[in-house]
């Protein structure tokens, strides 16, 4: 077993098995997914669009790839082939290029609406308010080709654990609210609440978390 199939049986083992595990390979090179996905792992996280077409053509096929960074509307067409679910969707405008995209390739992309949480200014996402604004939109009721199938969000990097644990809840009882005022449609249907990375992980998902995205403490610190 490599050092990284350690890793990742580490990580998987300290989680219920219906958490979703993505790990995150940012940075990491062919030869370290490999590792992983020879000890079983076929969630992967990329933050990067050329980064992730590239491995998209070098790796095995049945991977399932999940942008995870801040995509760009005009980038949206590289990715929208292949991509296996869209954490990140922050705009309107960016939703209903990635249906434009979809509708291309004759596909629906799932997608996750990126919550803003986190007390810093630098973290992108939508509030409480523009989701909601979103959701309610006709201009969303004609999106066919996109579903979003659930929030994605990121805790402020601190080590206050508490404050973190609050925005983790925070996003849980929206997502719980949303769940209880919306009936699922054909293009909204929550299922995944995305958040934890390696240092936040335990507390995201007794905070509610069922998809957790993991580099570092699979791959090893990025430099
Ligand atoms: C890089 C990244 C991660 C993984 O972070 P680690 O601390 O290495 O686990 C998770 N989510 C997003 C959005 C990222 O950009």
């Amino acid at each position: 077993m490599t050092a990284v199939g350690e890793n990742l049986n580490r990580v998987k083992s300290s989680i219920p098995s219906s958490v979703t595990l993505v790990a995150v390979s940012k940075l990491k090179g062919p030869e370290l997914i490999m590792q992983a996905y020879e000890a079983g792992q076929r969630h992967y996280g990329e933050n990067y669009v050329q980064e992730l077409t590239t491995k998209y053509s070098q790796l095995p096929k049945d991977i399932c790839w999940h942008f995870i960074g801040h995509l760009q509307s005009n980038k949206v067409k590289y990715i929208a082939p292949f991509v296996h679910l869209i954490h990140g969707i922050d705009s309107f405008k960016l939703l209903t290029e990635v249906n434009k995209q979809a509708q291309k390739h004759n596909r629906i992309i799932h997608c996750l609406l990126q919550v803003y949480i986190a007390r810093e200014e630098t973290k992108f996402g939508l509030d409480f308010n523009e989701v909601e604004t979103l959701l309610s939109s006709p201009g969303f009721a004609a999106l066919h080709n996109v579903k979003v199938t659930g929030l994605m969000g990121m805790a402020t990097n601190t080590a206050d654990i508490e404050s973190v644990k609050e925005e983790f809840k925070s996003l849980a009882a929206f997502a719980k609210h949303l769940q209880s005022t919306r009936p699922p449609s054909a293009n909204f249907s929550l299922q995944h609440l995305s958040m934890g990375m390696s240092g936040d992980y335990r507390e995201a998902i007794a905070c509610g978390s069922n998809m957790i995205r993991i580099g570092s403490s699979i791959f090893g610190e990025r430099n």
